[in-house]
């Protein structure tokens, strides 16, 4: 090992017979002339899939369902939709969150004058709005010829009343051709709720939602593709039978695959890859998951357009001791993250993100974004309900191969679907509440921009490049010092911070 006497670059660290996690290792801090507020933690999911937050939802029934996608994106990270469900469930979670936000909604759901209260109703629950533009037959090959909004219907008591009794017929309407700002300057000066988009004949061509306009501004480091929509991932499994997933998928417009395997360098792996990419080449793909150089240039070779990596550290998880394979997660990204580089390629840290000063770590050692499971399973957007124990207000986390979620599907990840006897590699658990995503993303930002300053980076990239020329030192810590820098010698502490 080279001589140092003032910390040693990840290099050193990185290349010797034992493997770190986060916790072995701590950051030396670096002359800094900016204040937190400066730094951008701008960066890239896959090749071309940007965000404002290196944050990602983990594909787990626990995790990510529609809620947590939309809003991982809409406060400038991304969710990944499990796929321990029917095609057709996964697929209308997409629809729901490419559905929430628009620029123009390309197409609007429209009704008939003979239509009644009660299908707007229904249209509202189902899809969460009820402004609906009326054309002459309830498609939109005919005219338009009014709008009903929830004003129009909100104290109507009988449900059965046509909807050409109560719809609105003056409209402001807009021509085909009109770009997005110009409509959206009319919705704000005409202050209508919708904007119906006409073309010469008169029939609708588009919607404009002032909503939209709304959730623009209350977002605004929402993730969204070319069309104002939030994007969404979606995890799929190498199985013959998934290709008809995918194609689901992708025709219910998803933003990036995630091929789901926990040991992600194999044969089905290459053989999902390489049909996705070329039946379906404009889509990304994230493969995974894996730990070692060589897995990484195998994926980056056959056009991975992200890597996802970890084996073992995901805090519901048992791999390493039941498998006994898999790397200490730091170790892991560095290295994989260091081949990654050269195909310009980004990874994500999955799992074993339990506080900030962990996702801090991940990013100095070369990964663009952390994938978390435990730490957004006791949120509000969670799927599940709260429970309370001994005190605490709970929420059930589980691993996809735990015996519980793994009789339910998820065992497709560990290639143990069609076996008999189930061997589980994690467990299924409990979580403590951790309020709504609208407050604790912020909060994760937030100290992750402090964690930047105190190394004096002011980007991910800048990070990175601190870390590859060997500017950004790190120290091991001996088992006395990891002691030393928690929590230590009280009689009484509160558990708040993280
Ligand atoms: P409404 O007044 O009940 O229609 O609801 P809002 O206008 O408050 O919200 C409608 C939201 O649903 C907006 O964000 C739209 O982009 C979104 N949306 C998606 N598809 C449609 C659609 O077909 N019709 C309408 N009205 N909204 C849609
Ligand atoms: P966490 O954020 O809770 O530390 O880790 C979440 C990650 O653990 C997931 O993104 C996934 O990669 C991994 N994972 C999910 N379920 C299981 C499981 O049952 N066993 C193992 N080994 N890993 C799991």
């Amino acid at each position: 090992m080279p001589m140092s006497t003032d910390g040693f670059t990840a290099e050193t660290v990185f290349n010797q017979i034992i493997g770190y996690t986060y916790n072995d290792l701590i950051l030396l801090p670096r002359y800094f002339d900016f204040e937190a507020g400066d730094v951008e933690l701008k960066t890239r999911l896959t090749k071309n899939i940007s965000m404002q937050l290196p944050f990602v939802s983990s594909p787990m029934d626990t995790v990510t369902e529609e809620r947590m996608a939309i809003y991982m994106a809409l406060l400038g990270g991304i969710g990944i939709l499990h796929y321990n469900n029917k095609i057709d469930e996964q697929v209308e979670m997409v629809r729901k969150v490419k559905r929430f936000e628009n620029g123009f909604i390309n197409e609007p759901v429209v009704l008939s004058p003979n239509h009644r209260i009660q299908d707007i109703l229904d249209i509202k629950k189902k899809s969460g709005f009820s402004g609906i533009p009326i054309t002459e037959d309830g498609t939109t090959n005919t005219k338009l010829i009014g709008i009903v909004t929830g004003r129009d219907i909100d104290f109507e008591k009988d449900v059965n009343k046509k909807l050409k009794e109560v719809m609105t017929t003056e409209l402001v309407t807009a021509k085909v051709g009109i770009n997005l700002s110009d409509a959206n300057n009319i919705l704000k000066t005409k202050k209508v709720g919708k904007l119906p988009i006409v073309d010469n004949e008169g029939k609708l061509r588009a919607l404009v939602a002032r909503t939209d306009l709304l959730k623009n501004r209350d977002f605004p480091l929402a993730t969204k593709d070319k069309n104002k929509q939030l994007r969404v991932g979606a995890a799929v499994s190498t199985r013959e039978e998934d290709k008809e997933r995918v194609e689901e998928l992708y025709k219910s417009g998803v933003d990036v695959l995630v091929i789901d395997s926990a040991q992600g360098y194999n044969k089905y792996q290459i053989d999902a890859l390489r049909y996705i990419k070329r039946k379906y080449p404009d889509i990304d793909v994230i493969c995974g998951n894996i730990v070692t150089e060589e897995q990484a240039e195998g994926l980056l070779k056959e056009g991975a357009d992200g890597l996802r990596i970890g084996m073992g550290p995901g805090s519901i998880c048992t791999t390493q001791e039941t498998m006994a394979s898999g790397r200490p997660q730091a170790t892991a990204v560095y290295h994989t993250a260091k081949v990654a580089y050269n195909y310009n390629v980004p990874v994500i840290a999955d799992g074993g993100i339990s506080v900030i000063g962990h996702i801090m770590k991940a990013l100095s050692f070369g990964a663009e974004s952390v994938m978390m499971g435990g730490l957004l399973a006791g949120t509000i957007e969670s799927p599940g309900e709260y429970v309370y124990k001994d005190g605490m207000r709970l929420k059930k986390y589980r691993g996809m191969a735990s015996l519980d979620a793994m009789k339910e599907g998820g065992a497709k990840r560990y290639f143990a679907d069609n076996e008999s006897i189930k061997v589980s590699q994690g467990v299924s658990g409990a979580v403590t509440d951790r309020g709504g995503l609208s407050d604790f993303i912020p909060y994760l930002s937030q100290g992750l921009k402090h964690a930047f300053q105190d190394v004096g980076a002011r980007c991910i990239p800048e990070l990175r490049d601190f870390m590859r020329s060997g500017k950004l030192k790190l120290q091991v810590r001996s088992a006395s010092s990891i002691k030393e820098g928690g929590v230590h010698d009280l009689y009484l502490a509160d558990k708040t911070f993280l």
